[in-house]
């Protein structure tokens, strides 16, 4: 016994999936023990069933696990999940309502008043909404991670709401195919194109980023009052979301200040050193053509947010560049990070 404790993934053989493998080798506290994805998939091994699209080997224990059917019997109690969105909905209250600490990626719960969606270095105290849940006092529970467009623009909004207040938000993104799971996008559609269309991409930016910078009140969270427009298009870059932003603030700043306030950012999981929390969460990158997906979105090992290009806006008061791993700080990284954050602080046994 390693005496760490066990997790599943719910949903492991996809391109989220991978990334909860690939991330969680050799952590620190959490090792995976079980795997399950749809019935196309039960019954084989992880390596039958899955084509291992990361660029670092597929672990060998994990290779010959067998993938189990994605049902709570036998699952441990910390669970992973990066599932379709139809699949989330009737299996994830399934594995909350069994005692598994469901910490999800799909969308389908994210905007439900008791369920937290959550970035720990931004609103960590939202996980008291944990409480409310019918399933808590059995020790089951959803918690949820933004999509991942809004994690790199709320990376970059919440320094600068904290110290100025934001009042508007037009924001213009270039998503990588990554983002649309594995076969994703035909590359006869995607190859020398652009898609100004990701469906319900632009209304998950516009919610999501103000529940996350919402604050809490009593048994809720009230939104922040905050006006965000979103453009949404699919672009043929492999991993990383672009993000042009403009923004209107609430109280004048200048540009040392709001590049001190990127540059000094820091929250929850880096005062408690969690295993995978960027040193810097927001950087600030000075050079004028960055960042850009190919040279920069390593940064803080995928989980740092980079920007760049803070300039004056003739519309608003300031436009800037945003550059997020979709798969890492917008999906698995973020899931993981908010499972070390429910560990450290208890909700985890
Ligand atoms: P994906 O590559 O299509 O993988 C989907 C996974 O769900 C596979 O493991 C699949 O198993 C499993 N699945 C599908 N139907 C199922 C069912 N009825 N029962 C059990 N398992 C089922 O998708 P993805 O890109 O990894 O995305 C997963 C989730 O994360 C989605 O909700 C997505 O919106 C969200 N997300 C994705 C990203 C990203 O950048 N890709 C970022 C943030 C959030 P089989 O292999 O057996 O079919």
């Amino acid at each position: 016994m390693s005496g760490k404790i066990p997790v599943g993934i719910l949903g492991a053989t996809g391109t989220v999936g991978q990334r909860f493998i690939q991330l969680l080798e050799g952590h620190p506290w959490f090792e995976v023990t079980w795997l399950a994805a749809s019935d196309r998939s039960a019954g084989k091994t992880y390596a039958e069933a899955t084509k291992w699209r990361l660029n670092t080997p597929r672990p060998k224990n994990i290779a010959e696990m067998p993938v189990s059917p994605a049902i709570p019997e036998g699952a441990p109690k910390l669970v992973f999940a990066a599932l379709d969105s139809t699949a989330a909905n009737e299996l994830e209250p399934l594995f909350a309502g069994a005692g598994c600490a469901v910490v999800s990626n799909s969308s389908s719960f994210r905007m439900v008043a008791d369920v937290p969606l959550i970035i720990p270095e931004v609103n960590g105290d939202h996980l008291k909404l944990l409480q409310t849940q019918k399933w808590f006092k059995k020790g089951g529970f959803i918690v949820t991670n933004p999509n991942c467009s809004t994690i790199g623009l709320v990376m970059a909004l919440a320094p600068l709401h904290l110290k100025f207040g934001v009042e508007k938000v037009f924001v213009t993104t270039m998503q990588a195919v990554s983002g649309a799971g594995y076969p994703g996008v035909a590359s006869l559609d995607i190859l020398g194109n652009v898609i100004p269309h990701i469906s319900g991409e632009e209304e998950k930016m516009e919610t999501e980023s103000r529940k996350l910078l919402g604050v809490m009140n009593g048994n809720g969270v009230t939104p922040a009052e905050i006006l965000i427009g979103a453009h949404c298009n699919r672009v043929a870059v492999e991993d990383g979301h672009m993000e042009s932003v403009s923004i209107k603030l609430r109280r004048p700043a200048l540009p040392e200040e709001i590049i001190s306030a990127w540059n000094e950012f820091t929250g929850l999981p880096q005062k408690l050193r969690l295993p995978n929390a960027p040193e810097q969460p927001v950087v600030y990158e000075p050079a004028q053509d960055r960042p850009q997906p190919r040279l920069d979105i390593h940064r803080g090992a995928g989980m740092a947010t980079v920007v760049g290009r803070l300039r004056p806006c003739t519309l608003f008061d300031w436009k800037f560049t945003v550059l997020s791993h979709n798969t890492i700080r917008g999906a698995a990284g973020a899931a993981l990070l908010n499972g070390e954050l429910l560990k450290v602080l208890g909700y985890i046994h």
